[in-house]
């Protein structure tokens, strides 16, 4: 899963950026608000963990400007002015959740996979899709009984086309997913990853989509 994270505090976004990729996501991190904001203009990312207190333009300008542009991205705020005004002012400003610092990285990755669960209609936050069951908090993947041994880019890429079942996923937007902006891609990896994940659910599991992508078809 993409995800952007804009802090401008070096100790405590090196920190989340790692703990976050360590959960399975793809972080791009960004320390300003005017640059956010072209980020968030230009690309598409699946979360958005916001600082409000940035340098060029706050965190509620940011978010106010991407609610304005209709882009309903799940986003979470980080405040540290912990007022109830605050809250208020980022709540009515289109955010989806928020946490005070200092906080913990687990409840931080909890309350993610909750706003990002709602955002996709999820009412249960484990898919299931035939004989295989997917569970985001657990990271763990199950066909009928067994426990399926998956990698983490193996994971991330099933979690985002079971989330999107029904709809082709282009390439380059897994590509994006798995490895962000800045990492060399090999040509082959996803390919790789396609392939591995058919040997362990099924060859029939994750239709090919010629010159396009991929899709996970949705049940019916
Ligand atoms: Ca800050």
């Amino acid at each position: 899963m993409h995800l952007l994270l804009v802090e401008d505090d070096e100790l405590l976004g090196d920190g989340l950026k790692h703990g976050l990729a360590l959960s399975g996501y793809t972080v791009e991190w960004l320390k300003d608000g005017r640059s956010a904001d072209a980020a968030l203009k230009n690309e598409s990312f699946d979360l958005v963990v916001l600082d409000i207190g940035l340098p060029e333009q706050s965190g509620l300008e940011v978010l106010k400007r991407l609610r304005k542009r209709k882009n309903d991205v799940p986003v979470l705020i980080l405040t540290a002015r912990d007022t109830v005004e605050d809250r208020i002012t980022g709540l009515d400003s289109g955010a989806d959740d928020y946490l005070v610092k200092p906080f913990d990285l687990d409840e931080l990755c909890a309350r993610l996979r909750a706003i990002h669960r709602r955002h996709s209609g999820h009412s249960s936050p484990v898919i299931v899709h035939g004989d295989l069951t997917l569970d985001p908090a657990a990271h763990s993947v199950k066909l009928g009984d067994k426990i399926l041994k998956i990698s983490a880019h193996e994971f991330t890429l099933l979690h985002y086309l079971l989330s999107n079942a029904g709809r082709v996923i282009p390439r380059s937007r897994l590509e994006e997913i798995l490895y962000g902006w800045n990492s060399a891609v090999e040509s082959n990896s996803l390919e790789v990853f396609i392939h591995n994940l058919r040997k362990k659910i099924g060859k029939d599991f994750i239709r090919t989509i010629r010159g396009i992508g991929y899709m996970i078809e949705k049940q019916v």
